[in-house]
């Protein structure tokens, strides 16, 4: 059952002088519970696509569809709660650097009007999840790229998301510490069931968690279907 549906989805952003041709009609489903890589080399117009699905990018022409939601036909109102349910995380984890960890998490809910007492406890409790309860009052400052992208990882899910989009989230962590990340990702889909969509230009992220992939290649869906499909083709 698809959760999101990208139905012939074109963007061009138009400069001074030139114009640039970022999607070229792209149509592809995410199913409820997928984790769906979305893969291609720098440029190809991935972090384009993804940000037409919160519609922070509005594509030129084509439609997106969440939960049965034309994003087109929404108010800013009615945007906003769709974006609730919308998390992301970046590759430079984009952590408030003046506020500790706890009150980095407690941000969110802060925006939509949880009660500080209530913030505070299911922050905590998202902490212990990510593993970094003894980390709350800690800065970002103090923490290693690993631990930043946890403390992102449990500010995402703060307001109980059904999507999780992940631009790039591991491409500034060793291996190792990729591994540990995309392992916690996969806990996460697997216990609250949260599609979870992966831009990367790694292959390896791909083939270590994603269950279907979709592969762009300057503006154009390339390929598409399930890991096992897409890379067993000759
Ligand atoms: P990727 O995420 O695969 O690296 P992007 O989606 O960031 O690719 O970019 C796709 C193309 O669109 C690139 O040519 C990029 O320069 C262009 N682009 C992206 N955002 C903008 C923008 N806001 N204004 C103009 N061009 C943009
Ligand atoms: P890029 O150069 O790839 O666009 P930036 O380095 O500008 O990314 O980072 C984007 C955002 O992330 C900025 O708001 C910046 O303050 C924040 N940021 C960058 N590095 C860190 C970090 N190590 N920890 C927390 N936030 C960071």
């Amino acid at each position: 059952e698809p959760i999101i549906q990208i139905k012939n989805v074109t963007k061009t952003f138009i400069g001074k002088d030139n114009q640039v041709e970022a999607l070229k009609g792209i149509s592809l489903d995410i199913n409820k519970g997928d984790i769906y890589g979305i893969i291609g080399m720098s440029g190809a117009g991935k972090s384009t696509l993804v940000r037409c699905l919160n519609y922070l990018e509005k594509p030129t022409t084509g439609t997106v569809v969440v939960e049965d939601q034309d994003l087109s036909t929404l108010t800013e109102a009615e945007l906003r709660k769709v974006r609730t349910g919308i998390a992301m995380i970046f590759q430079h984890f984009n952590l408030l650097m003046q506020r500790s960890v706890l009150d980095n998490v407690c941000f969110p809910m802060e925006i939509v009007g949880v009660k500080k007492q209530a913030a505070r406890k299911r922050a905590m409790e998202l902490l212990e999840i990510v593993g970094l309860k003894e980390k709350a009052d800690a800065y970002p400052s103090q923490l290693s790229g690993g631990q930043k992208q946890r403390v992102a990882i449990a500010r995402a899910l703060a307001n109980t998301p059904k999507i999780l989009l992940c631009d790039e989230a591991t491409s500034a962590l060793d291996p190792t510490t990729t591994k540990e990340i995309l392992k916690l990702l996969q806990d996460i889909n697997k216990q609250y069931g949260i599609t979870i969509v992966i831009i990367t230009h790694e292959m390896a992220v791909v083939q270590e968690i994603c269950s279907h992939v979709a592969i762009i290649d300057a503006g154009e869906l390339a390929e598409h279907g399930t890991v096992e499909e897409v890379f067993s083709r000759p």
